[in-house]
C-alpha cells in the first residue's frame, strides 16, 4: 500500500481503516499495488464524508482494463458490510463508511 504524497489523514475513522485494509488485500489478490490518493485532503463535494475522515479514494489508473476495475470494486463491496459504500468513479474507487441504522 502506498500513500500519495499529498495525503492528509488526520481524524480518519477506525471503521474506514478496516475498509482500507480489506481493499488493499483485494488489490493484492488481483495482482495490483494499491495507492491511496485522498482521505481528508483535496476538494470534495460539500458535506462529503472525506472531510470527516470517513471516505477514501483509491487510484485505478494503473489498472488498464475497466472490467478489472469493476471486478475489484465489486469484490471490495462483497467483503465489506452494507455500512460501506464502494463506488467505481471515473478515475478512482471511492469507499465511504456510512452506517445504515435500521
Ligand atoms: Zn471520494
Amino acid at each position: 500500500m502506498e500513500l500519495k504524497e499529498t495525503i492528509k489523514l488526520n481524524g480518519i475513522r477506525a471503521e474506514l481503516l478496516v475498509g482500507i485494509i480489506v481493499a488493499e488485500r483485494v488489490y493484492e489478490d488481483f495482482g495490483y499495488g494499491m495507492v491511496i490518493t485522498s482521505i481528508t485532503d483535496s476538494r470534495h463535494a460539500p458535506g462529503s464524508l472525506h472531510y470527516a475522515g470517513g471516505a477514501v479514494d483509491l487510484r485505478t489508473r494503473d489498472i488498464k482494463d475497466a472490467a478489472m476495475i469493476k471486478k475489484i470494486t465489486e469484490t471490495i463491496r462483497k467483503r465489506l458490510t452494507k455500512d460501506y459504500d464502494v463506488v467505481m468513479e471515473k478515475d478512482h474507487i471511492h469507499i465511504e463508511y456510512q452506517p445504515k441504522y435500521s
